[in-house]
């Protein structure tokens, strides 16, 4: 802890790839803060700027190594700046790091979140870099203090590592085998943070729905959505992201039967033919895939089902990219997030080979990209007419030439922007409920007969604007995507 007579140190951090990653970076600014430091507000550099990393795509590094070429410049302007790296790219690299930027304060890894203080405060006082990567989860991030970027919605990991061994996927190799929390602990957590004024949460893993694998008990994660509907003030339950693997019918039937568990689900296909699946070595097949859909919309009618889908991995043909092209036509996806293969330096899929020449790679790209996108399209105006409750979401909302509308996630997680009620204050964290009116590719405008339910979670917001307010946490160019599942 500083003493007294010196400034209050600020800092930023920055998240690049998945939500698991910003429900870490929320674990590093508890960190700091519990050290007496705040967040930077406005454009001054901090004093402290963690980078937490991804390390899914090829261009990964790229961004790595560019914004610590950006920040070299800070630090020849000032060099009590600190500057540490952690996440996903600095467990893959190490010491690399530091040789190819020594003007690098730490460097921690993702089983070691808590040692970042220490790293800094030893890199301070000894004037030399210092790194600390561990090769298994010391303590689970979730115990670790937090301070989170959202007064009404939460991430709640449930277990951190994966068992699955995708052959493009090098998250096993950085965040090790999957370790599942107590289900007491992450039930404590959840009534911990509703008390705080938090309505909506999202149970994270990197596959879901195996929770419980490690204690033995394979029901543990639909046990946990029913037991998430006891608990009082907790509006929305979502979770990201599940595997069709182990995807069962007991956690299809938990989603239809708890009241407060959203029928939305992100169901990574990755692709559609089983050549490929089974090259990717994803343990299911195109007929499996497609029956969990069948059965997901028999008990969810209202069901948005989004997906993951991989362009271009090595070996593909024409045949095998229609049979992708097939499920996307049977699934009907309310958004499908797609990539074109990057060859991930350590994962088998990089040395196979037949790896596809980069046009082909681009020209199925479009097409999937086509059909998917006219697809969500046509499913957001099946909504037009219909009544929408909106989580009113941190920020100004958008303005046309003729309405200023609020922006929020229904509860399919549908992106909308609803007209601001006349003369109503309405808060982030607050409902509204309005008749959609216009569907676009990836919006919905609702703009009458808008109501307000003003919440606690309105509350708990207008509350932590009382309080200093430090800037929101920079989150990388890549945005936000599911953890890799
Ligand atoms: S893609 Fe997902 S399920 Fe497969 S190894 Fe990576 S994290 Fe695990």
């Amino acid at each position: 802890m500083s003493n007294l007579t010196e400034r209050v140190r600020t800092y930023e951090v920055r998240t690049f790839g998945c939500q698991m990653n910003v429900h870490d970076s929320e674990r590093l600014a508890g960190l700091l803060e519990a050290e007496g430091m705040v967040r930077q507000v406005g454009d001054e550099p901090a004093d402290v700027i963690v980078l937490n990393t991804c390390a899914v795509r090829e261009n990964a590094d790229n961004k790595l190594y560019g914004n610590l070429g950006q920040l070299r410049a800070l630090k020849l302007e000032n060099p009590d700046l600190q500057i540490a790296v952690g996440g996903c790219l600095a467990q893959k690299d190490q010491g690399i790091i530091i040789k190819r930027a020594p003007w690098v304060d730490a460097v921690f890894g993702t089983h070691n979140l808590a040692a970042l203080p220490v790293l800094l405060e030893r890199a301070r006082i000894e004037r030399e870099a210092q790194i600390e990567i561990a090769e298994s989860l010391e303590a689970f991030p979730s115990t670790l203090p937090s301070k989170r970027d959202s007064a009404y919605s939460a991430w709640v990991s449930v277990s951190v590592g994966c068992n699955n061994t995708c052959t493009f996927c090098i998250v096993p190799a950085l965040r090790g085998k999957e370790k599942d929390r107590r289900p007491g602990d992450i039930l404590n957590e959840v009534r911990m943070l509703v008390d705080q004024g938090v309505i909506e949460i999202t149970l994270l893993g990197q596959n879901v729905n195996a929770y419980g694998v490690e204690f033995g008990d394979r029901e543990a994660f639909s046990k946990l959505l029913r037991a998430c509907g006891d608990i009082e003030g907790l509006e929305r339950v979502r979770f990201t992201s599940p595997h069709p693997k182990e995807f069962s019918d007991d956690v299809i039937a938990a989603m239809a039967e708890t009241h407060n568990v959203m029928h939305q689900l992100h169901m990574p296909l990755q692709s559609g033919s089983d050549r490929i699946l089974a090259a990717m070595k994803r343990s299911y097949r195109q007929e499996r895939y497609l029956g969990i859909i069948e059965r997901v919309r028999k008990a969810m009618p209202d069901a948005a089902i989004t997906t993951d889908i991989i362009v271009g991995f090595p070996g593909e043909t024409e045949e095998d990219f229609e049979g992708t092209l097939e499920v996307v036509r049977q699934a009907r996806f309310a958004a499908a997030f797609t990539f074109q293969y990057s060859k991930r330096p350590g994962t088998p899929a990089a040395e196979m080979p037949d790896q596809i020449p980069a046009d082909v790679v681009t020209e199925r790209f479009d097409r999937l990209v086509a059909l998917a996108n006219g697809i969500t399209w046509d499913e957001n105006k099946k909504l037009v007419g219909q009544r929408v409750e909106v989580l009113i979401a941190d920020g100004e909302g958008k303005k046309d030439e003729t309405t200023l509308r609020l922006s929020g996630r229904s509860k399919d997680y549908r992106l909308v922007h609803v007209a601001r009620p006349e003369g109503l204050d309405v808060r982030p964290g607050d409902m509204l409920s309005a008749t959609v009116t216009y569907a676009a590719p990836y919006h919905l405008l609702a703009d009458t007969d808008v109501t307000l339910r003003r919440t606690r979670a309105g509350d708990a917001w207008e509350n932590s604007q009382a309080a200093p307010q430090p800037s929101l946490l920079q989150i990388g160019s890549l945005g936000v995507r599911s953890p890799q599942s």
